[in-house]
């Protein structure tokens, strides 16, 4: 391909794209004209196209690393799709696969090679790739080489040797959708080695996902009620054990639902093939540990609900950021309950971890409660964290549901003045004890029955004072030393509200129970009519042969939203087919007639006529 090809021009006639994402063009342009970069964007905002697109408008290779085997096959069967000359190198493939891909490197017939950080830092690998005209290195997932991180992949460290040994100084791209703070720097450090990226830092807004979350009462059945919702759709349900996740399975089976469950414990072959059925297939609810999901590449998950509450808001917003990735609505529920939080505090406090990472560990913890008990829009909450601020989102839990809120500012001083008067030495159980009046053993034993606090909360349940502690952690006005046997202490801002100087609302739904929350309704994708609805079963079924044919995703042929496209616009000749999402030249050549065809005999098979 020529080296004067614009861009834009090239968008459309290999990827079948109108535009480009926001972010994507200026990456790609700083790309183009040499420098190296950073680029930090949520996932689905399309990181790939930054250096697929590039590497066809320039001469000599892109090297991708990714940690993921099963992506990059993905990956490149979707670049072959669209004829582009794309190969993998790794573990994986027969050896003879891997001879051919090596002779077309030195044969240079290649644009785009995806290589897994172990290969690439091997001395052969090394010494081929040295005379192979590499022109850039992107590096996809470029958070693996933070050890703060959660996926930290050890082979990431040798990196940027390999870079220097292939290259001197080889532009180098890494990308990756995690956004804190200590993980950027290091990926900095480690990738570029003191020479400075440019960076590009996308917003985390995903205005397609739906947010909720709700309060466990009975988690099989709300999840039940929520993938219900979604009947023929793809989902996840992520669920914190291995034990759970085959309960959660069972349940949803025995119910009709065609769930798959995934963790580390089954067979290599089970996981395989109900990951492979997942990809493959339309409807299907994976149930899964989050040991599921990196590398998943599927546009159309339509929803993720999780069973369990999330690891920290960077594990959620990943998780919950595996639907909708083709950018239509997609529906979230994330499940929290008492327990997960303590079982998550104790599993802080008595890891072997050092102490600033506990503490890292225990902010992220609480800024997790923060968002599922947030008073007011969750989405503003979430991009808080990320450091955005937004208005109201109208597409979360709290903007569409609202929430009952009162004035909890005599409760909460309620609270502090039994966290006060007790010298700020016991856990929640001993100071919800003295403030419902009962007179437990501990109670007697320090004499705290004769508290002028004791029973002043007896108007409501210990469980009631759980969320409301819950809740006034959440605002900063009380916290716990964890070391210290989870002791409550007032902080500063919770004096005030002692004082009478500041006044403090909460939710009322976290607090009182038996009031059921109810969530959103289904957020589906154009409401389509009988014969449309027609028209997309069979473009689908279509779809799935062509996809089983290549062994590959239905993606892989073609997106969900191509097809929704196709019913809406109906073309009636190959050539209307261009403007079509998602249908580039190679596309409309391979399976342009065999579309239009199938639209015309659909349509005049059912039209009355
Ligand atoms: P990420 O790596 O950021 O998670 P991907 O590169 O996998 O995202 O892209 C997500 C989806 O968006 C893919 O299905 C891709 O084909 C699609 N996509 C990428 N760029 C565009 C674009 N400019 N217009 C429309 N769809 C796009
Ligand atoms: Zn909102």
């Amino acid at each position: 391909m020529a080296g004067s090809e614009d861009p834009r021009a090239l968008l459309r006639s290999v990827f079948g794209f109108d535009d480009f994402r926001p972010g994507q063009e200026e990456i790609v342009r700083a790309v183009l004209a040499g420098e190296d970069a950073i680029a930090i964007m949520p996932t689905g905002s399309g990181k790939s196209l930054c250096y697929q697109l590039p590497a066809l408008l320039r001469p000599g290779l892109t090297m991708v690393v990714s940690p993921l085997i099963a992506l990059m096959r993905d990956q490149v069967q979707a670049l072959r799709a669209a004829a582009i000359a794309a190969a993998a190198l790794n573990s994986a493939n027969p050896a003879a696969e891997n001879a051919q891909v090596e002779r077309d490197i030195e044969l240079g017939k290649l644009k785009l090679l995806y290589i897994a950080p172990e290969r690439l830092v091997r001395p052969d690998t090394l010494e081929r790739l040295a005379g192979a005209n590499v022109a850039l290195l992107a590096i996809d997932e470029a958070h693996c080489v933070s050890q703060w991180g959660h996926d930290f992949r050890p082979d990431y460290l040798g990196i940027a040797n390999a870079a220097r040994a292939i290259g001197g100084r080889l532009q180098t791209l890494a990308l990756t959708a995690t956004a804190d703070g200590p993980t950027r720097a290091e990926i900095a450090r480690r990738l570029f080695e003191g020479r400075s990226p440019r960076e590009f830092l996308r917003s985390f807004d995903r205005p397609n996902l739906r947010l909720a979350f709700a309060p466990k009462k009975g988690p099989a059945k709300q999840v039940l009620d929520f993938v219900r919702r979604h009947t023929g759709e793809s989902g996840i349900v992520y669920c914190s054990t291995r034990r759970k996740t085959d309960e959660m399975a069972d349940a949803l089976v025995k119910q009709g639902v065609r769930a798959l469950p995934y963790h580390a414990g089954l067979e290599k072959e089970v996981r395989e093939a109900n990951q492979d059925v997942f990809q493959k297939e339309d409807g299907v609810v994976m149930v899964a540990t989050v040991a599921f999901g990196l590398g998943i590449d599927k546009p159309d998950v339509r929803f993720v609900c999780h069973a369990d509450l999330p690891s920290s808001v960077e594990a959620y917003y990943q998780e919950i950021g595996r639907a909708g990735r083709d950018g239509l609505p997609a529906d979230t529920l994330t499940l929290y309950g008492t327990d997960d939080i303590r079982l998550r505090r104790m599993f802080i406090a008595n890891s072997a971890a050092p102490d600033d990472r506990k503490r890292l560990d225990r902010q992220r913890l609480a800024a997790l409660l923060s968002l599922a008990e947030a008073p007011h829009c969750r989405r503003q909450t979430l991009l808080a964290y990320f450091g955005e601020t937004t208005p109201p989102c109208g597409n979360c839990d709290l903007c569409t549901e609202g929430t009952a809120r009162f004035d909890g500012t005599v409760e909460a001083q309620k609270a502090m003045s039994a966290i006060l008067r007790t010298g700020e030495r016991f856990g929640v159980a001993h100071l919800i004890a003295i403030l419902t009046g009962d007179s437990t053993e501990n109670v007697l034993k320090f004499g705290h029955e004769r508290l002028p606090t004791f029973g002043v909360g007896k108007d409501r349940a210990a469980g009631e004072w759980h969320a409301l502690f819950r809740q006034m952690s959440a605002a900063g006005l009380i916290e716990q030393d964890l070391e210290g046997y989870g002791r409550w202490m007032v902080t500063e801002a919770g004096r005030r509200v002692l004082r009478g100087e500041e006044r403090i609302e909460f939710r009322a739904e976290a607090v009182l129970p038996g009031k059921s929350v109810r969530r959103g309704s289904k957020t589906a994708p154009p409401e389509l009519s009988g014969s449309d609805s027609g028209l997309l079963a069979t473009l689908k079924t279509w779809r799935l042969a062509r996809a089983r044919e290549l062994s590959a995703p239905a993606y892989v042929v073609c997106s969900d939203r191509t097809l929704y496209e196709l019913v809406a616009m109906r073309p009636a000749s190959v050539g209307a087919l261009r403007g079509v999402h998602g249908l580039g030249d190679a596309k409309i050549a391979r399976y342009g007639a065999a579309i239009v065809e199938l639209i015309a005999t659909t349509t005049s098979a059912r039209s009355p006529e």
